[in-house]
């Protein structure tokens, strides 16, 4: 038991909750050969952007810099690529940092504060593809943790949904009470997922469309980020989706433990 600012809250130890959860969804899978495979996986994904950033570079230096107008293309490859590269080291240093960390913490935070102010800082990045954010937040709900960790939950599930959506969509954020239950849902009538991938969709790097995941400058990071921060708060993870209408993510917040004071 810790106590801060004045009343005490239970922190779980994460590798126990991480456990429990890859159970179900790993089941199979040994510890070493996710591992090994997670190694292979990020030195794959680090070597493309590298591989792409040095060629162009050389082509530069061959001669093509002599050329404007490939100069300037060649440069933009360039920059696109290094900001590929900062991103995916971006998520790898916060999937370490959940990891390591293992707490979620005892601070109280407003849901619809938190998620507001989220929502405010992506409208920008909406606006681009001319999509709206609307929201539907119960002004009643608090959860017990880091509100840094909720906030970048809810980032990345709203990039998701702007990331796979068409222009000029609508995306809800909603949060409401299930009965006992606190549930924060981010609804898009994007491309959908179908069912088949639901199961694997938070595992590291999973993309269920390589090439549009890409295009869209993803990591195949974001949604195993959302898991992981999902398991420090205990809560559950549920997707619908229907191809071609939309997908809804619901984070499901089971009833908090009583606080003994
Ligand atoms: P990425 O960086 O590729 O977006 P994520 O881990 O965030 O990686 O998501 C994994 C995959 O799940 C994505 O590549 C995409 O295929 C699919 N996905 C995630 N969110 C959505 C969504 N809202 N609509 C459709 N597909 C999605």
């Amino acid at each position: 038991l810790i106590g801060i600012q004045g009343y005490f809250c239970i922190i779980k130890p994460y590798s126990d909750k991480l456990s429990e959860m890859e159970k179900s969804v790993e089941e199979s899978n040994k510890s070493e050969a996710i591992r090994k495979e997670f190694v292979a996986n990020v030195s794959h994904e680090l070597k493309t952007p590298l591989t792409s950033i040095s060629g162009f570079i050389e082509t530069l230096q061959a001669g093509a810099a002599d050329d404007p107008e490939i100069r300037t293309k060649f440069i933009d490859i360039i920059a696109i690529e290094t900001s590929r590269l900062k991103r995916l080291i971006q998520d790898l240093l916060v999937l370490s940092d959940i990891e390591n960390k293992k707490i979620v913490g005892c601070d109280e935070f407003n849901v619809k504060t938190a998620v507001e102010s989220t929502v405010e800082t992506l409208k920008p990045i909406a606006a681009h593809k001319n999509i709206t954010i609307l929201t539907d937040l119960d002004e009643m709900m608090d959860i017990t943790g880091s509100v840094d960790r909720f906030r970048q939950m809810m980032m990345n599930l709203i990039e998701n949904a702007i990331k796979y959506s068409d222009d000029g969509k609508y995306i809800w954020v909603n949060a409401f009470f299930d009965g006992e239950k606190k549930v924060v849902s981010v609804k898009d009538e994007g491309i959908g997922i179908s069912k088949e991938h639901h199961e694997r969709l938070f595992e590291r790097f999973y993309r269920v469309d390589k090439s549009r995941s890409k295009k869209a400058g993803g990591t195949g990071l974001g949604l195993s980020i959302v898991k992981h921060i999902a398991v420090l708060f205990g809560a559950s993870l549920k997707v619908e989706s229907q191809m071609g209408k939309g997908t809804t993510f619901f984070v499901i917040f089971e009833k908090e433990e009583e606080d003994i004071t």
